[in-house]
C-alpha cells in the first residue's frame, strides 16, 4: 500500500475506531450488534489492542480515535465506560486519542461530560443518536451542547442509517430518523464554537450532509463505515473538490479493517497526492489539534 502518501511515515489518522474487545462487541453491542454481524456476514470474534496496534502499523496508521459508547437508557446494554477508554488510551498514549461518551438520556450527562475532560483528559465525545435514541436538535440537550462547547473539545455525531438491529422486527426499536444530519445542523448553528465531525457518509442523506459541511465552518465529515467502493459518487466528488479540507479517513474498526479500506480507496478513487494527504491525515491532524 506504499503508493498512498504518509503510509511509510505512519502518518495516517483513523478518525473512527471501536474496541475489538467484548466491552464493545458483546456487552455494549448486545443483540443489535449480533443483528448487524449476521446481516453483513461477519462473526463477532474479539481480540486485543496489541493485535490492533500491529494491524494499524502494517497499514501505515499512526493514530486512531478510540470511541466510548453509552446507550444504556435506550438499549438496556451496559456502556463502554469512559474510565476504560481512558485506561486504554493511557496504555497507548502515542497511538490512541480517547473520546468519551455520555448518555444524553441520563440525568448526570452534563456532570459526566465535565468529568471526562477535566478528570480523564478525554479529547472529545461520540454520540450515536440512533442507538442512544435522541434528537440532538431538541431543546432538552442544549445544556449538554453548551457544556461541551465551553469545554472546548470536538464531538463526533453518527450520520445516516445504522446497521445496528438490521433486519430484526422493528429494528429493535431503534429509529433511523435520529441519524438525519439536518438535526445536527441545528446544533452547529446554535453552537458556532463547537467543532462537529459527522461520522460516515450519511446514507440516505449524503446530499444534506454535504450541504451542511459546505455551509457550516464548524462541521466536518469522515468516510468511515463504508468501503470507498460503496460510497456515493457525489460524496467522493465533493471530497476531492469543494470539501477536500473537510473530509477525513476513518474505518469503523473492527467492522472494517484498515487494510481493506485503504485498498478500496486506492483502487476506486483517483485523487491527486495533495488531496490524498488531506483526506488521509492532514485534515484530521488539524481537526484533532495534533
Ligand atoms: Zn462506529
Amino acid at each position: 500500500m506504499d503508493q498512498l502518501p504518509g503510509v511509510a511515515e505512519q502518518r495516517l489518522i483513523d478518525t473512527h475506531a471501536h474496541q475489538p474487545t467484548a466491552e464493545f462487541l458483546e456487552d455494549a453491542g448486545g443483540e443489535m450488534m449480533k443483528d448487524a454481524a449476521r446481516k453483513f456476514g461477519t462473526d463477532l470474534e474479539t481480540w486485543g489492542y496489541e493485535e490492533m496496534r500491529a494491524e494499524y502499523a502494517d497499514a501505515g496508521i499512526g493514530r486512531a480515535v478510540l470511541l466510548g459508547w453509552d446507550a444504556e437508557t435506550n438499549t438496556g446494554n451496559p456502556p463502554v465506560p469512559n474510565d476504560y477508554v481512558a485506561d486504554v488510551r493511557d496504555e497507548y498514549p502515542d497511538f490512541f486519542i480517547g473520546f468519551g461518551s455520555v448518555d444524553p438520556l441520563k440525568d448526570d450527562c452534563v456532570e459526566e461530560a465535565i468529568r471526562c475532560v477535566e478528570d480523564l483528559d478525554l479529547s472529545g465525545f461520540k454520540f450515536q443518536q440512533i442507538a442512544q435514541g435522541f434528537d440532538p436538535s431538541a431543546p432538552e440537550y442544549e445544556d449538554l451542547w453548551t457544556t461541551i462547547e465551553d469545554l472546548g473539545v470536538p464531538v463526533v455525531f453518527h450520520g445516516g442509517n445504522s446497521t445496528l438491529g438490521a433486519c430484526s422486527a422493528g429494528g429493535r426499536g431503534l429509529k433511523v430518523k435520529h441519524g438525519n444530519p439536518l438535526l445536527i445542523d441545528d446544533v452547529a448553528a446554535e453552537h458556532p464554537d463547537l467543532d462537529i465531525l459527522i461520522a460516515h457518509p450519511a446514507f440516505p442523506w449524503e446530499a444534506e450532509q454535504l450541504a451542511i459541511c459546505q455551509q457550516k465552518g464548524n462541521v466536518y465529515m469522515d468516510l468511515s463505515g463504508w468501503l470507498p467502493k460503496y460510497i456515493d459518487e457525489q460524496v467522493l466528488q465533493y471530497a476531492g473538490s469543494v470539501l477536500s479540507d473537510k473530509v477525513m479517513f476513518g474505518t469503523d474498526y473492527p467492522m472494517i479493517h484498515p487494510d481493506e479500506w485503504l485498498e478500496s480507496f486506492a483502487a476506486h478513487t483517483d485523487y491527486d497526492e495533495a488531496t490524498q494527504r488531506r483526506l488521509l491525515f492532514e485534515n484530521a491532524a488539524e481537526f484533532f489539534g495534533l
